[in-house]
């Protein structure tokens, strides 16, 4: 019986793949976690007590079939497992990496709440799928048949790259346009390479190149290509810019030298793990280096600006955060890495300014409480009257999240309609806006959200524009 190898979780403890030690990681860029070692993988996908209704996959964005590749690890058939798992997830291993388990799958995971540690799912599907890059297994995309017809994606993020992975394999023409000069978006150029390592990413991009996807880059829609000649040129158009506008900290001083803005800070970073020139850095401007440094924020954002500090050689790194530890956006397993790492988190606190004069030199941080919930239920910070203080700092890094640009100002499109927030109007199953065979998919229409939620609306949003082609066609030949 298959299930004999399974429901392990009573006799096995949940194990994830080793860390390594704060003080080495602390002085380099690769991923902290080692790989399972084969066994291990197997040892823990066993824990797994295949529920009937499994709540793990219901809350998995992608909906992977999560108990049946852990049931085919425990077996030792990893191939078939991978098979499974990349049905759903087009990039499986850049999610086993980096999705916060503990708010998704792993965190409803019937032994988590049973008390008995949840199983590892991230682990193993990252474990599955690296296994299948080394193996072989991963099949280039080879279309049985070429269309006629282009899609032009804007945005070469997870959301534009799922969405070309899907259409391509259907023998669509696919144009992806990406205003930088390397294609991932944020998984390139916003998180750090010790959560996620750039060639895990580079080798999906030549993937995406080999099957036949062409790529545009450093060529920013609105600016050196109109979005009108972009529809112009193809039959249907995928907008999956994201969002990059950074909310920024109106308080007296902020424009001083020194205060700088968290993606400007990552991007450096991670242009230089890739060699890149980058003035910015070796001037000093956007490195850390043997400096005290403050980190606006309590997001995962601001979680990889203080990590990014530490091996840059900061000589203290702070955290400010104007709610407490449980209140927090950033995931709980990010925190405890950080601190791990010598981080510094000051809760309760809030900048009301900076002190120094064209230079920074504090921040003037303002003490807070946790007040009544409001109508999310959440507690309100409460500002603590006279308990201001002067916390030094040489640089202070922005990571208060992002927001939106306005695209159709910029685009010169005002028919395409966006909501209050901003982030484009779209079909919340077809991924369509109001502008015909336009669609729009990822954080551009969630708002700042997450890779796998980009990964499926992408590939939602590619199943509806090949509906769209067909039906286009159709219309064409009557
Ligand atoms: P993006 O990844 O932002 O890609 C959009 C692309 O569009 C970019 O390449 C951009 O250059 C391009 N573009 C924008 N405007 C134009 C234009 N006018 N012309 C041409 N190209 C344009 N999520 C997780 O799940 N786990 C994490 O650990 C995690 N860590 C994060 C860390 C940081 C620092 C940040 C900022 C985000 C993090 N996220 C994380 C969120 C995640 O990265 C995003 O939700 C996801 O990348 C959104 O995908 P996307 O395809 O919608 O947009
Ligand atoms: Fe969990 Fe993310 Fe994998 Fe889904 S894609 S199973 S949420 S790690
Ligand atoms: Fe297995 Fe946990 Fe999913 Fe149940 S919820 S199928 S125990 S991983």
């Amino acid at each position: 019986m298959a299930t004999q190898k399974m429901l392990k979780f009573v006799t096995l403890k949940k194990e994830t793949p080793e860390k390594r030690p704060a003080d080495q990681r602390a002085q380099d860029f690769a991923e902290i976690y080692r790989e399972f070692a084969d066994a291990k993988a197997a040892e823990q996908a066993s824990r797994c007590s295949q529920c009937g209704v499994p709540y793990c996959q219901s809350h998995c964005p992608l909906h992977n079939n999560i108990p049946d590749w852990l049931r085919l690890t425990a077996e030792g058939r990893l191939q078939e497992a991978y098979e499974i798992s990349q049905a759903t997830n087009t990039f499986p291993e850049i999610c086993g990496r980096i999705c916060p388990q503990d708010r998704l799958c792993e965190g409803n995971c019937v032994i988590e709440q049973s008390g008995h540690g949840t199983v590892t799912i991230g682990s193993v599907e990252k474990y599955i799928t690296d296994t299948a890059w080394e193996e072989g297994w991963v099949k280039p995309i080879r279309p049985s048949m070429e269309r006629p017809e282009s899609v032009g994606i804007i945005g070469a993020g997870p959301g534009g790259l799922a969405a070309a992975d899907v259409l391509r394999r259907r023998g669509v023409q696919v144009t992806v346009y990406d205003r930088y000069d390397r294609a991932g978006g944020l998984l390139t150029y916003g998180i750090p390479g010790f959560k996620l390592e750039k060639p895990v990413v580079m080798q999906r991009i030549e993937q995406l190149e080999a099957g036949g996807v062409q790529f545009v880059l450093n060529c920013t829609v609105g600016k050196d290509l109109t979005f009108d000649a972009i529809r112009g040129q193809h039959d249907a158009v995928l907008i999956a810019t994201g969002v990059y506008k950074i909310r920024e900290i109106e308080a007296p001083g902020s424009g001083a030298a020194g205060i700088v803005k968290a993606l400007d800070y990552l991007t450096a970073s991670n242009r230089k793990s890739f060699g890149d020139e980058v003035p910015e850095f070796d001037s000093g401007e956007l490195n850390a280096e043997g400096k005290r440094v403050v980190v606006i924020g309590g997001g995962d954002t601001a979680m990889d600006c203080v990590r990014t500090a530490i091996r840059q050689g900061a000589t203290s790194v702070k955290c400010l955060y104007r709610r407490d530890k449980a209140n927090m956006p950033g995931s709980q397993r990010e925190v405890q890495n950080a601190e791990e790492e010598g981080v510094e988190f000051v809760w309760l606190s809030a900048p009301r300014g900076f002190a120094g004069g064209t230079k920074v030199e504090g921040v003037m941080v303002q003490r807070m409480r946790l007040g009544a919930p409001d109508a999310s239920g959440r507690q309100s910070p409460e500002v603590i009257e006279g308990a201001d203080y002067v916390e030094p700092a040489d640089l202070v890094v922005q990571a208060l999240g992002f927001e939106p640009e306005a695209l159709p100002t910029l685009w010169g499109v005002p028919e395409l309609a966006v909501t209050r927030w901003g982030t484009i109007k779209a079909d919340f199953r077809t991924h369509a806006t109001s502008l015909p065979g336009v669609y729009a998919a990822g954080d551009i229409v969630r708002g700042a959200s997450l890779v796998v939620w980009a990964i499926r609306d992408g590939r939602e949003a590619a199943e509806a524009i090949m509906d769209y082609l067909a039906q286009s066609a159709s219309v064409a030949a009557e």
